[in-house]
């Protein structure tokens, strides 16, 4: 992942690394190329300006063009900016702090990896932390929706809701809530509906189970192969719904890496888990410092 971006700033720094002393002009110039592999890799306009004026400041302030190995200097006051920008240098843990059972919604656009990624969760939590999972699919609108849920419930070990034809999404959360209370689980994992654009019905709807649920986390999946448009959705979500983080699926063919960089600073939410890949066990807490590390090579 992040291959061209890797390669890019690699190019940059290699160029820094081979200087003894640093001009100031150096820095400027070195920091001009990575603005443009950001912009490249569809990372926002605000945020690359931001980090470039941030990066510069610190280069230049940071007695950098003093030292004996200004290109390493400029190289880690990079990653450290980089990390930053990806959520710092903690990894966002997700909260099951509250009594059982503490419920997961997830939320989305149609075709952003949000039934894969209930799966996924579900089943990383059975398999890494020993929970009992129930997941239920509150999407009436897309016939096969549930049924798909149940399949790869089916596929991964975790129980899912009986599907109940003509019942609403509420009906069903508030079902999947008493089930899960009588069941002694202890994560409940609601898969919302999807729409194909953010639309009112979409978000009163979510608001409602919500209300129903009281989700300790709502996570947004967001597809990261979009790019910008995968850090709009993310804005126009958080509007409307407590978001306490984001799954960012298709990393495994994202070479940019732009929505990842962008999503934090725009949104204010943490990324906490990057899908990669098809298979139910291809999901992977998400870690900044390694991400950066990754980026710059
Ligand atoms: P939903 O409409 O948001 O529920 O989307 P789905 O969960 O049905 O996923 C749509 C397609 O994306 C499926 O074919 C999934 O296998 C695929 N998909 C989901 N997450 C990932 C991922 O992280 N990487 C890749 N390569 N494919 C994914």
């Amino acid at each position: 992942m992040f291959d061209s971006l890797s390669d890019r700033l690699g190019g940059v720094f290699d160029k820094l690394r081979g200087r003894g002393a640093l001009k100031e002009q150096d820095v400027r110039d070195a920091m001009r190329e990575v603005r443009i592999a950001l912009l490249e890799a569809d990372v926002a306009l605000p945020v690359v300006r931001r980090f470039v004026d941030q990066v510069t400041e610190k280069a230049i302030g940071q007695s950098v063009l003093r030292s004996v190995t200004p290109g390493q200097q400029v190289v880690k006051i990079v990653n450290d900016a980089l990390v930053e920008m990806l959520g710092g240098d903690t990894t966002p843990e997700l909260d099951l702090n509250a009594a059982p059972p503490v419920v997961i919604m997830m939320v989305g656009l149609q075709g952003s990896g949000k039934t894969t990624s209930t799966a996924k969760i579900s089943k990383f939590l059975k398999d890494k932390q020993g929970k009992k999972v129930l997941m239920a699919s509150l999407d009436v609108n897309r016939p096969a929706a549930q049924e798909q849920l149940k399949v790869l419930g089916e596929q991964v070990g975790v129980a899912t809701l009986p599907i109940i034809a003509g019942q609403q999404p509420t009906e069903i959360a508030t079902r999947a809530l008493q089930s899960a209370k009588l069941q002694a689980v202890d994560v409940l994992l609601l898969d919302t509906a999807g729409r194909l654009h953010v639309d009112q019905q979409l978000m009163d709807e979510m608001k409602a189970v919500s209300a129903i649920s009281s989700p300790r986390e709502t996570l947004l999946v967001v597809d990261s192969l979009t790019g910008q448009d995968a850090v709009n959705v993310a804005q126009s979500f958080s509007g409307e719904v407590d978001l306490t983080g984001v799954v960012l699926t298709r990393m495994d063919g994202d070479a940019r890496g732009g929505a990842a960089l962008s999503m934090r600073a725009v949104t204010g939410k943490p990324i906490k888990f990057a899908g990669t890949g098809e298979k139910p066990e291809a999901i992977e807490i998400f870690h900044p410092s390694r991400v950066a590390n990754r980026i710059l090579g």
